[in-house]
């Protein structure tokens, strides 16, 4: 009866489901654990009717007008004016995030800080990005005072925050998501698109998986469901020869038999306050001190007006543990890390109608215009092997 089946309903699944009804593929059975779609993205009102992000902010952010153009047809945006603009509380002030020269001049005065700007537009030319390890290899004593101060109040706590370890310790692509902007740039991303679908993440995916050949089932453990044998693949004890999408952590599916993958989760806590506003900006990081690493005030986020009070969510890092109702949200790509996915990947192998993908599937640190992507090109191979 089904073509396909997609595990998970986040934005790999939702995206790959839809794409596949939409070409041709046939019926596509989507599962999901949980009692809702959009994955992470989740949003809904808070009992103040105040629209929140169940599992943290999401802010979509791109440069592929495919994708853009593409998620556009289910969705109105509320992009910001100004891009998403980040500011660091230190020493009881806002510097703007990623640190540019905007930050330089707040920091050093404008007499020192010309002097900086000057040296750094120097070496690394004007309008480029050089991250935090780079620059603190530099063998100017001035440059390397800036990349001392950078290190020690932006990344260095943030970091040991969210990962448990140095940025020397992590891998360059983590804190090279947010390099040193040699520019008055400051905005976070630096991307054409950025916002927030502007009725919300939510019916965004509903409109997505509403397809009449998508058939969505909640509430469901995929694992009880779809079996892998030695042979191929088995829906409810019967051989399934279509193609199985499978979204969610690859360790899990094979009972960690080789271990757990490691990730980092995160503890929410969100709080309502009785004041029209708490902190003037979207998302604060705390980089120097408290144990959380990031306020988040949701009516900046999304946008939303009218509504009495506002809404905060905090941010607590801890390491997944697997305990049930914990999230594995963040791969810790070291290569130790990597090598165990391997050795999951390759369970896969002799499989060829199982495919992987997203950030828990490939244990990768993806985007959410990437992950589009993704869904896109997967659904596009699978409707080529078919002809
Ligand atoms: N980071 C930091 N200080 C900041 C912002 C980011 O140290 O103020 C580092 C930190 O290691 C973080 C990484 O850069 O995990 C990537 O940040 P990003 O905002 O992309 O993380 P996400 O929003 O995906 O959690």
């Amino acid at each position: 009866m089904y073509q396909t089946i997609v595990i998970g309903a986040g934005i790999a699944g939702a995206v790959a489901a839809r794409a596949l009804a939409e070409a041709g593929g046939g019926k596509v059975l989507v599962l999901e654990r949980r009692g809702h779609i959009g994955g992470n993205c989740y949003d809904r009102p808070d009992e103040y009717g105040i629209l929140v992000h169940e599992y943290g902010p999401h802010i979509f952010h791109t440069n592929d007008e495919g994708v853009f153009k593409y998620l556009s047809r289910f969705t109105e945006w509320y992009l910001y004016p100004q891009g998403h603009q980040v500011v660091a509380k230190v020493d009881g002030g806002l510097i703007p995030i990623p640190f540019n020269l905007n930050t330089l001049h707040l920091v050093y005065g404008e007499e020192k800080g010309s002097v900086l700007e000057k040296k750094l537009i120097d070496a690394y030319g004007e309008g480029s990005r050089v991250g935090i390890l780079e620059l603190k290899k530099s063998e100017d004593a001035d440059i390397r005072q800036i990349a001392e101060f950078v290190y020690e109040n932006v990344f260095l706590r943030y970091t040991m925050k969210q990962w448990g370890q140095t940025p020397e310790e992590i891998s360059p692509e983590v804190t090279g998501r947010v390099p040193v902007l040699i520019s008055r740039d400051n905005r976070y991303f630096q991307d054409r698109y950025q916002g927030v679908p502007r009725d919300g993440f939510t019916p965004m995916f509903e409109k997505l998986l509403a397809h009449e050949d998508i058939e969505v089932q909640l509430g469901v453990e995929a694992k009880e469901r779809v079996t892998l044998t030695e042979g191929g693949i088995l829906l409810d004890g019967e051989a399934f020869r279509g193609n199985v999408i499978f979204t969610g952590a690859l360790d899990e599916l094979f009972d960690c038999r080789f271990g757990r993958l490691p990730y980092r989760s995160l503890r929410f806590d969100f709080e309502h306050l009785d004041k029209n506003d708490f902190q003037g900006h979207s998302v604060v990081n705390y980089t120097v001190s408290e144990d959380f690493t990031r306020i988040t005030e949701f009516q900046y986020l999304t946008g939303q007006t009218g509504c009495s009070g506002t809404t905060i969510v905090r941010e607590y890092p801890f390491a997944y543990s697997g305990t049930a109702g914990e999230i594995p949200y963040y791969a810790i790509l070291d290569e130790e890390n990597k090598m165990l996915y391997e050795k999951y990947r390759g369970l896969t192998d002799g499989l060829p109608n199982f495919h992987l993908l997203g950030r828990l599937a490939e244990y990768k640190y993806y985007n959410m215009d990437v992950m589009v992507r993704g869904a896109l090109t997967l659904a596009e191979r699978i409707m080529e092997e078919k002809r």
